[in-house]
């Protein structure tokens, strides 16, 4: 009996939305659902889950552009990201049209996450930790039985979050990665936004950003 997890890469950013299933309850949620929502909600059903919720790191539209599509087909309420992420949430008519994804509606999340707050998949709780400086609002998901944390755009294999987009802060990002990622487990595994799977060890060791 374990805490799953299955990487979906989706859109044309191949953006690792992940979903995560408790295998005894079988409840799951989704992790930044970016788009290709016709596919995800055939992952949910090929492993049988009852998804509850979608949660969400950051505004940018490969992470959040699928949304307002997926809750058009199932009911879940929508976590995160911070409340700092709100202009980001407003612009994505736009931003989806200019990138030439299908246009989303802006919309706003049932529930902003701040720093602290705590979620639950199935017997699984994932902490909230808001790190600032790809996007104002990021967020990331930390759960400490299954060593495993859901990092966005924040923390990828061997590099940071890009940090020249609109409210970016490259001072804030590398302070709290430090401040709040590094002192994680070594043996944490990282699902990043976009590419490889890394650990907190690896990084701390190997990232030429961290040093
Ligand atoms: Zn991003
Ligand atoms: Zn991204």
């Amino acid at each position: 009996m374990a805490l799953q997890c299955e990487i979906i890469a989706v859109t044309p950013f191949r953006q690792n939305c992940t979903l995560i299933w408790d295998d005894e309850t079988r409840e799951a949620v989704l992790t930044d659902v970016g788009g290709d929502v016709s596919f995800l909600l055939e992952q949910i059903k090929k492993h049988d889950l009852t998804l509850k919720a979608v949660w969400l790191t950051h505004g940018h539209l490969d992470h959040a552009g699928g949304v307002v599509e997926l809750r058009s087909q199932i009911e879940v309420p929508v976590f995160g990201p911070h409340q700092d992420d709100l202009f980001l949430l407003e612009q994505l008519p736009q931003i989806t049209a200019q990138y030439g994804f299908p246009v989303s509606p802006s919309f706003t999340p049932t529930h902003w996450l701040k720093e602290g707050d705590t979620l639950n998949v199935g017997r699984y709780t994932f902490e909230v930790l808001h790190i600032p400086g790809h996007t104002p609002g990021h967020v990331v998901f930390y759960c400490k039985d299954a060593e495993l944390l859901i990092a966005g755009d924040v923390l990828f294999y061997e590099t940071i979050g890009r940090t020249d987009f609109p409210r970016g802060n490259h001072t804030d990002l590398i302070r709290n990665i430090t401040d709040k990622l590094l002192v994680l487990p070594e043996h944490t595994t990282v699902i990043a936004g976009h590419g490889r799977t890394t650990l907190i060890g690896h990084e701390k060791e190997h990232n030429p950003f961290l040093q």
